[in-house]
């Protein structure tokens, strides 16, 4: 192993003992567990957004989306399908949104990857991200920066 693959996977097992969605995948802390199979687990966040809000999380720790595996990612996308309806019929939602914080400056509190089913109603009241417009010139120059990461 190298020297950085090695410092890497220090951290991750050093984060994994101390970390809250891992000792609830451990059962060592109490939840209110909809659903889990051999590689991920559903549960109600304990604080709901709306009634129904449900965070689906791998076993496996990883810090956020960009440090899992794809083949978990796909397990919890998959799954978040069938749990995200199973949560509209079992609530009565109109909708749902889903969302994967990402990084500290996202609003990520649990270094653990996680995934919010939120169910939506009509007239909930929450509000969706507000949009700003931008020049034409800053749209292209945007375009041009991540197309240019994705080489
Ligand atoms: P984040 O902001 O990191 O995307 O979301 C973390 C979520 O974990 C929050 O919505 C928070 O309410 C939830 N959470 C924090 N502590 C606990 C806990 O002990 N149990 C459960 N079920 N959810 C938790
Ligand atoms: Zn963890």
């Amino acid at each position: 192993m190298n020297d950085c693959i090695q410092q890497k996977s220090m951290i991750s097992e050093q984060t994994s003992k101390t970390c809250l969605f891992c000792k609830i995948i451990k059962k060592e802390i109490p939840s209110d567990i909809v659903y889990e199979n051999d590689k991920i687990v559903a549960f109600l966040d304990i604080r709901q957004i709306n009634p129904g809000h449900v965070l689906v999380v791998p076993k496996e720790h990883h810090i956020d989306l960009l440090e899992t595996p794809d083949h978990i990612l796909s397990e919890m996308m998959t799954k978040t399908k069938k749990l995200a309806n199973a949560v509209m019929k079992g609530v009565k939602a109109d909708g749902f949104c889903i969302g994967i914080n990402t990084r500290p400056a996202s609003g990520q509190v649990v270094m653990h990857t996680h995934l919010h089913i939120i169910p939506r109603f009509k007239g909930d009241g929450l509000r969706h991200w507000p949009g700003k417009e931008l020049s034409k010139e800053d749209m292209q120059k945007i375009k041009k920066d991540i197309q240019a990461q994705l080489q």
